[in-house]
Order: structure tokens, then C-alpha cells, then sequence
């Protein structure tokens, strides 16, 4: 598959490594590189490694699937998963040393039980929930759980944690509230005699940018990571990062056509002159949302084009004017071509959405290719 396709995804590994580099020294902290979704759709184990050459200390993961991926390509680092796995996946876990993040109390009673079975505490994370209101441990509940896990022969934890809801939006005091709910949580910790953790974190990229009080050991950095905005208003290159995902293709058909013909499904959009069209051979298949129908550019020839009428599953239109564009002739949908550069939270705005959903939809169909200063790093996958 994908060997005769120019449309593709070149992942930049030198920035991601400059960008843990840099999210370390920001933060003050240790960095654990948030990886799931494989790698943000960046490549999951090309950008673990990068990450980790960049001095980032720790992985996550959402799932212990996606742990067992990054252990079969024989990275050894830690591995937090960011979420309980259900009670059935422990054993599974345990086996590939991923870090549990716990806050139940049948998957804690769980895991106690696997650890003392196997004759050693197994290190785990905790979660409390300070007002992101999706897992961890309630308010309500912190001393019930506290005191489990300090009881508990076959756990050690090694780690606390909280997540942030708003951290994206620094006008609010959500987050303050949560630092201090946090704080909160870790003196009841050791009123309750939980030996200290080594490992307390609470920022996600918008925190670790944003709010210098929720650095704390280890900052737990996703989207930054892949140099790109946590926050509208936020410009990720302000704190030296630089964006790694290019999204390329090249033109297969062009065409001239006379003002006023109208081109793809419903017509949506005609040319505004006499001028010429190009065909892309890309589309809402491959995670460029339909929403960017006359909504958006693209570069060819180091000019930005106009997206010319409704993205087709597997293909597009741009309206390039006067400039005869050819055949085989590049087309940079996110990156950098000539002198400019189309963003991804170009296409976030224009879409709707936000960067995190746009490079997590580019679909499996485009082949990712790693490269390291500019030069592929051991092909495409
Ligand atoms: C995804 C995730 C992160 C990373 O968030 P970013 O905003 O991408 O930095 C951190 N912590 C948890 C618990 C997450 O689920």
C-alpha cells in the first residue's frame, strides 16, 4: 500500500526532539511525551524515540494497546496508560511494564491483588479528580481511596496526578481552583500516610505553557509536544516550538476553464475569472475535513490557492488563476512551501475545531514519513 501514492505526511523527528528539549527547560520539569492517538497522528514510535532523545523522561498512552505497540518496537522507557484499562488487561500491562494509572477501587483491589501475587508492589499512578469531572478519584471519595492504597501490600505509588479542564482558557479561574483542590488532595495524601510520591503532575500543554504553579515534577505534554497551539490566541512558536507534521501531495490534473464554470459536488463554488483548476488527490478519507470546502488554502508553487468548491472523499480542487500550474507539480496542505506556511490551526478555525482533532483525523490511507533534518529517517511504515 501507499507506494504509488505522492500524498503523504512527513513528520519533522529534529522538532519534536527540540520541542521536548524545550518543553523540559519551559517547565523547570521532567516531560512525559503524551503519545496516544498514535503520536497525535504523527507516528507513535518514530516520535517516542525523538521524544525521548530530546530528554523527555516519560511516555503516555491512552491505551495498554498502544503501550504494547511502542514496547514491541523496543522503546524501554516508562509508559504511563492515562486511564484504567479494564481489570481483565492487568495481567497484560504488568507483563509489558506499563505504569497503571488507578483511582477505582475494584481495579486498585485488582491490581493489589496481581502484585502481591507476584511477590512485588507494583508502581501505579493515582488520579484525583479535581474538576475535570471524567475518571479519578471524586473529592468524596480521597480518604477511602487514600487509605486502600496506602494499605494496599501489592501497589506502590509511585505517582499522583490531577488533569485540567480549562487550562486552555487562562481568563478563567478554573484552573486556580483545581491547583488548589490538587494541593489539597496531596496534604490529605500525607495526613493519611502515603509515603511521597515521586512523581506529582498536573499540567497538560496548556498548563505547562500557561500556568507555572501546575508544572509541579513532570509536566504531561501532548499537542505542544507536536509544536502546535493548546489555546486559541496561543501561538506555540512564542515559546520556541516548532510545528513537525507536513501534510504534501502533488497535483495529478489540471485544467483552464472560462469564468463562471462551477466544479465539484453541488457546484458549490465557480471560477471567478478565466483561469486555471488543479485536482488533488486527497480528500475527507484521508482526514481533511469537509468542512474546508471553499474554506481554506493550499500551497503550489509557494502561492496559497483557494480550496475551489467541496472536498470529495478522495480528492480536491484549488483555484490557481492565472498560474498554470502541471501535473506532479507539490501541493503543501499543512507546512511550510517557498516562503510560507499553511498552519494547522488554520484548518482548525476554518473547521471549527481544534489542532488536537485535526491531526488525530489524518486517516491511516496517508503513509507517515519520519525524517530527520530534512532527510527521510528509515522510510515510510
Ligand atoms: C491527552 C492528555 C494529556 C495531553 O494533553 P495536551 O493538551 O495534548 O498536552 C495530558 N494528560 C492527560 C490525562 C491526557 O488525557
Amino acid at each position: 500500500m501507499n507506494d504509488f501514492r505522492a500524498s503523504r505526511v512527513e513528520v519533522d523527528l529534529s522538532a519534536i526532539r527540540h520541542n521536548a528539549t524545550r518543553l523540559g527547560e519551559l517547565a523547570g520539569a521532567a516531560v512525559c511525551a503524551v503519545v496516544k492517538a498514535d503520536g497525535y497522528g504523527h507516528g507513535a514510535v518514530e516520535v517516542a524515540r525523538a521524544a525521548l532523545e530530546g530528554g523527555a523522561a516519560w511516555l503516555a498512552v491512552a491505551l495498554v494497546e498502544e503501550g504494547l505497540v511502542l514496547r514491541g518496537a523496543g522503546i524501554e522507557a516508562p509508559i504511563l496508560v492515562l486511564a484504567e484499562p479494564p481489570v481483565a488487561a492487568i495481567p497484560t500491562l504488568l507483563d509489558a511494564n506499563l505504569t497503571a494509572t488507578v483511582y477505582r477501587e475494584p481495579f486498585i483491589a485488582a491490581i493489589d491483588a496481581a502484585g502481591r501475587g507476584r511477590g512485588e508492589p507494583v508502581p501505579v499512578h493515582l488520579k484525583a479528580d479535581t474538576g475535570m469531572g471524567r475518571v479519578g478519584v471524586p473529592e468524596a471519595d480521597w480518604d477511602a481511596r487514600l487509605r486502600q492504597v496506602v494499605a494496599a501490600e501489592g501497589l506502590r505509588v509511585e505517582g499522583v496526578f490531577t488533569h485540567l479542564a480549562c487550562a486552555d482558557e487562562p481568563d478563567r479561574d478554573v484552573t486556580d481552583v483545581q491547583l488548589a483542590a490538587f494541593d489539597r488532595f496531596l496534604d490529605r495524601a500525607v495526613k493519611l500516610g502515603l509515603p511521597a510520591p515521586v512523581w506529582v503532575h498536573a499540567a497538560n500543554s496548556a498548563g505547562t505553557l500557561l500556568y507555572p504553579a501546575a508544572r509541579r515534577e513532570l509536566v504531561r505534554t501532548g499537542i505542544a509536544l507536536y509544536g502546535l497551539s493548546p489555546a486559541v490566541g496561543v501561538d506555540a512558536a512564542d515559546f520556541g516550538l516548532r510545528p513537525a507534521l507536513r501534510l504534501v501531495t502533488e497535483v495529478t490534473f489540471v485544467k483552464r476553464v472560462p469564468a463562471g464554470t462551477a466544479v465539484s459536488y453541488g457546484h458549490r463554488w465557480s471560477a471567478p475569472a478565466d483561469g486555471w483548476v488543479a485536482t488533488l488527490p486527497l480528500g475527507y478519507a484521508d482526514g481533511v475535513p469537509r468542512a474546508l470546502t471553499n474554506a481554506a488554502e493550499v500551497l503550489v508553487g509557494g502561492v496559497r490557492r483557494p480550496i475551489a468548491g467541496t472536498v470529495c472523499m478522495d480528492q480536491l480542487l484549488v483555484w490557481c488563476g492565472d498560474d498554470e500550474v502541471a501535473v506532479g507539480d507539490e501541493a503543501v496542505l499543512i507546512g511550510d512551501q517557498g516562503d510560507d506556511r499553511i498552519r494547522v490551526e488554520e484548518w482548525a478555525a476554518a473547521a471549527d475545531t481544534i489542532t488536537y482533532e485535526i491531526v488525530t483525523q489524518l486517516t491511516a490511507r496517508l503513509p507517515r514519513v519520519p525524517l530527520v533534518d530534512g532527510r527521510a529517517a528509515g522510510g515510510s511504515r
